[in-house]
């Protein structure tokens, strides 16, 4: 991924350097594993921007990457010019606080708007004997893999539960389009993903082999919970997945989308544009997109200052004063 990112950069370089398509922008979306919601929500804001391509000249592009922390990175190194991040690390990557402590604060990230609920997501296999997530102590478990959002999110669950990876007899680090299969193999007895709902990954390991979704409440995830605004209790509807009819109770974030501030005013403009002006056709593109709020997007679980371009967009749609 890294080489076809270098060569866009490059083919932009080269077009700015010729002025022959000065007209044409090339934008990235970092997204997630293909199974999951951030990949689709991307690749429906790249149609909906590419859809109006003669007006603007914005070529709009999606990668599969890591996660909401490979996202943040590669934005910040200019590597990508968009992304999807969890709300959780859209703030501590914004105060330099958590896992962004060491690079400090990135000061140029901006918000442009929040999409889906992303309630943190157990799937136990069902002869494992897992029914809640203290369980896990002892089992086979996939942490998730290194630049994941879900990944952050269950270091910073392990240290509140006084976990480490030996508390499991085995902590695996796949990412989330492998962990499904991995749990139906038998490799592992739970995978946790940080995921909008319903989703492709969550069908898979609960359609392919029997497995349960498990609550994660318990003192310490109530106490994150209340001392911290990105957190949130979340309920996953029963019946929406094979083997789980009961709502399911855990604790979650938000997704959201967001950008840097060296990222145009204009382009972050017709971005917003494209996607508020057709939110009918952008909410129908996935069924973990469908409640989509116009007002709670322009204002929810945004930490990081608003792009101007969102900003400007915003006002002009009534959607902040
Ligand atoms: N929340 C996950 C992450 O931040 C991604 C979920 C998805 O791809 O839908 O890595």
């Amino acid at each position: 991924m890294n080489k076809k990112l270098a060569t866009s950069v490059l083919a932009l370089g080269t077009m700015i350097g010729s002025g022959a398509m000065a007209q044409e922008t090339f934008i990235s979306i970092g997204t997630g594993g293909v199974t999951g919601v951030y990949y689709p929500a991307g690749g429906a804001i790249c149609r909906l921007v590419n859809r109006d391509r003669a007006e603007h000249g914005i070529r709009c592009g999606v990668e599969s990457t890591g996660g909401s922390i490979f996202n943040l990175n590669a934005i910040r190194s200019g590597e990508l010019e968009f992304g999807v991040a969890q709300s959780d690390w859209q703030y501590h990557a914004f105060n330099g606080t958590s896992r962004f402590e060491e690079d400090g604060a990135f000061e140029g990230l901006r918000a442009m708007f929040s999409l889906h609920p992303e309630p943190f997501t157990v799937v136990a296999r069902a002869d494992s004997g897992i029914t809640s997530f203290d369980d896990l102590e002892g089992m086979r478990v996939n942490i998730g893999n290194p630049g994941s959002g879900q990944r952050g999110t269950m270091d910073v669950v392990m240290d509140a539960m006084g976990w480490t990876t030996d508390t499991f007899s085995q902590a695996t680090e796949l990412p989330p389009a492998e962990q499904s299969l991995a749990l139906c193999d038998n490799n592992v007895d739970a995978i946790v993903y940080t995921v909008g709902h319903p989703s492709g990954a969550i069908q898979e390991a609960t359609t392919a082999c029997d497995t349960v979704l498990v609550n994660v409440d318990n003192d310490a995830i109530r106490a994150l919970v209340d001392d911290r605004d990105y957190y949130r209790m979340a309920t996953i509807p029963g019946g929406m997945y094979r083997g789980t009819d009961e709502d399911v109770t855990t604790f979650g974030v938000g997704a959201t989308f967001v950008s840097s501030d060296a990222v145009s005013e204009e382009v972050a403009y017709q971005v917003a544009r494209a996607i508020f002006e057709n939110l009918d056709q952008f909410t129908s593109l996935h069924p973990a997109l469908e409640n989509l709020d116009p007002t709670e997007m322009a204002s929810d679980g945004l930490s990081a200052p608003l792009h101007d371009g969102a900003e400007r967009y915003f006002r002009e749609a009534g959607l902040i004063d």
